[in-house]
């Protein structure tokens, strides 16, 4: 760590950095520890995910981008300050699991090698609905929302897509949401306001329903007859893709998409039979991390948020397991930064954002504790938000609360947006 750092005054300062220290102090050999934790992306993803992923992402080139926006891959509009930002949202995860002195455990790779090298605001606010979509809506969009919980209606205002897009031109393969989280929909993606919407849309997608949809069916399928028996599980991914609404399968967001090409149906479905022999369990924020690689690699929008859910576990009472996902999101993050890293497309010219969604509420609440996020508390709110990259001057330590619709307004400025009528301000620290 440098010794530059430049961090906050006061009480709170103490505490952060006496918080680094002790997770120091736990952390006896370094490197290899995270090596451990983190482990070998490309040697961890077994060869039935990677063939999925190629699979998913042949469904995506032949189905998701009309073909002018695909010609030429990497071409974009030209508009804009030539500035990327990749946005990580995780779901809801309390300063108690994270950011304090017993979460630090949770989270090796933010506070161990990502905060050094942060601008890192420890007080962000969610002030909006404590609910999925609103709260991702309020963070795109810059305004509170207060739409339908369950993403049914389109955020009223401007996403930052839309803004990017129409104000920049760029192109909708610049534009991409790749998501875990089951309480969003395609609405995401952009509002409907007069003059915006979906013709300035991003490219939405959600790898787990669609992977988790298809593997249950096939599992289904096998168990009913024998696992073993090729034919019948072939035959049932066979139909599932021939079928004419593909919505029970989670594929509603290519629902524009035509007829499958035969091409890309075989080889998904070569990919699905392969994953399912596989047998192993998988966590949907690993397919969104490698779906949402796979886009940066292939398409190189200038604008990706990713947004992982494993931690939504939480619902079902599974304290275990929602920590689970707190280091499944850990580890991703800091996978997601070294992509960045090793992209020529990106090194140099990206901003990275990670942040929950909201916290949960406390232990003792007359909600279940970590299971919900409805209460009207410091431990619901309060959130953190970290900015690596190419907008962070010097690493610090920004003690101010800061509110989620701000973010939305700084990160357009990055981008090189038109002003945009936001309840939020500019985050200064962030460099332009
Ligand atoms: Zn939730």
């Amino acid at each position: 760590m440098s010794g530059s750092r430049i961090v906050g005054t006061g009480r709170k300062r103490c505490a952060i950095i006496g918080q680094r220290r002790v997770y120091a102090a736990m952390k006896p050999t370094g490197d290899s520890i995270s090596r451990v934790i983190a482990g070998d992306p490309e040697a961890t993803i077994d060869r039935s995910k990677r063939d999925f992923l190629r699979a998913a992402m042949a469904l995506l080139a032949g189905l998701n981008l009309p073909r002018t926006s695909l010609a030429g891959g990497g071409q974009h509009g030209a508009g804009g300050s030539g500035q990327r930002v990749v946005m990580v949202v995780f779901g809801g995860v309390r300063r108690a699991e994270t950011f304090s002195p017993q979460g630090l455990v949770n989270i090796p790779h933010l506070s161990g090698d990502l905060l050094p090298q942060s601008l890192f605001y420890r007080d962000a606010r969610n002030e909006g609905v404590t609910a999925h979509f609103n709260a991702i809506s309020s963070i795109l969009t810059g305004n509170w929302q207060r739409v339908d919980d369950w993403g049914k209606l389109a955020p009223t205002t401007p996403t930052l897509f839309e803004q990017f897009r129409k104000g920049l031109g760029a192109a909708q393969s610049d534009t991409w949401v790749v998501a875990s989280n089951k309480a969003l929909t395609n609405l995401i993606g952009a509002s409907s306001a007069a003059d915006y919407g979906p013709m300035y849309g991003a490219n939405v997608v959600f790898p787990k329903q669609l992977m988790v949809a298809a593997v249950a069916n096939a599992l289904r399928a096998g168990r009913s007859r024998n696992m073993a028996d090729r034919e019948k599980i072939e035959a049932e991914l066979q139909s599932m893709l021939e079928a004419g609404n593909y919505e029970g399968l989670g594929w509603s967001v290519f629902d524009a998409a035509e007829r499958l090409d035969p091409r890309v149906r075989g080889t998904i479905e070569e990919a699905i039979t392969s994953f399912v022999r596989s047998g192993g369990p998988t966590s949907g924020d690993e397919l969104t991390f490698l779906v949402s690689r796979e886009v940066m690699r292939k398409f190189s929008p200038r604008l990706l948020v990713v947004i992982f859910s494993d931690v939504e576990v939480a619902h079902f009472g599974s304290y275990a397991m929602h920590v689970g996902g707190i280091r499944t999101g850990d580890r991703l993050s800091y996978q997601m930064w070294q992509e960045i890293q090793a992209n020529s497309e990106y090194k140099g010219k990206t901003t990275m954002v990670v942040m929950p969604e909201f916290g949960r509420d406390p232990d003792g609440s007359t909600t279940n504790g970590f299971f919900n996020h409805r209460g009207d508390t410091e431990s619901t709110r309060g959130t953190w938000m970290m900015a690596l990259g190419a907008a962070v001057d010097k690493p610090q330590i920004i003690e101010r609360p800061i509110r989620h619709v701000d973010l939305c307004a700084t990160l357009g400025d990055l981008l090189g947006c038109p002003p945009m009528d936001s309840q939020g301000v500019r985050l200064k620290e962030l460099r332009g």
